[in-house]
């Protein structure tokens, strides 16, 4: 059993890059949980911050428990103006130290939303601080992750260090992204994904529909 995070700067980037492998880790009896840097107030002009943030926290509840999971955390930074500070690295550090993951998904390092890059940085800092012998206030026991995954969602990679064949699990993705009706309203991105992991399965030939990853770290 493996214990496996996913940081998603927005609620639905978690299962635009990687809704097909959790699913996969579900099945095979690993702990999933999903952390949420914004809720994604500003992802539309047709509503209130606060009531679009609400909004996107039951689109993304409603879309992990259609996968199973229901360990969600909200950070709640201000969706669009993600920033490297030391407040937040603590706090990533405490979440690394406290649930101790495994595995990590993450943005990859070129994908060209700020709030995407953000979270990347953020996130590798925070393992690698949550690694050494630092910052005790962040919990007081390091901890290693073994495996780290960089995810696709609106810049598609140029190398693939990884793949995950999701096809078995492809409805229940899409299923999972049309949760997100907020944001499919402006843009059935949802067609677009399924797409990408379909191009994916065919180039790689690993499988009829693929997610593809940068890989980072992997366990030894
Ligand atoms: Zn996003």
């Amino acid at each position: 059993m493996e214990k496996v995070m996913v940081f998603a700067p927005h609620p639905d980037d978690d299962m635009i890059g990687c809704g097909g492998s959790m699913a996969h880790h579900v099945r095979q009896g690993d702990q999933v949980s999903i952390v949420y840097m914004t809720s994604g107030e500003a992802g539309s002009i047709d509503c209130q911050p606060g009531v679009l943030a609400a909004c996107r926290e039951d689109e993304a509840m409603r879309a992990a428990a259609g996968l199973q999971i229901e360990d969600l955390i909200f950070l709640r930074y201000p969706d669009g103006g993600l920033e490297f500070t030391p407040k937040h690295l603590d706090a990533l550090v405490s979440i690394i130290r406290t649930r101790q993951p495994d595995r990590i998904y993450l943005p990859h390092s070129g994908d060209s939303v700020s709030d995407h890059e953000a979270t990347h940085r953020l996130v590798m800092e925070a393992i690698r601080r949550a690694a050494g012998p630092w910052h005790p206030q962040c919990g007081p026991a390091p901890w290693r992750v073994a495996t780290i995954l960089g995810y696709e969602v609106w810049t598609p990679l140029g190398t693939i260090g990884s793949v995950q064949d999701i096809s078995p699990y492809i409805s229940l993705k899409l299923q999972a992204l049309q949760a997100h009706r907020s944001q499919l309203r402006s843009l059935p991105y949802d067609q677009a994904i399924a797409g990408l992991n379909r191009y994916r399965g065919i180039m790689t030939g690993q499988g009829d529909y693929c997610e593809c990853f940068q890989l980072i770290r992997a366990r030894l």
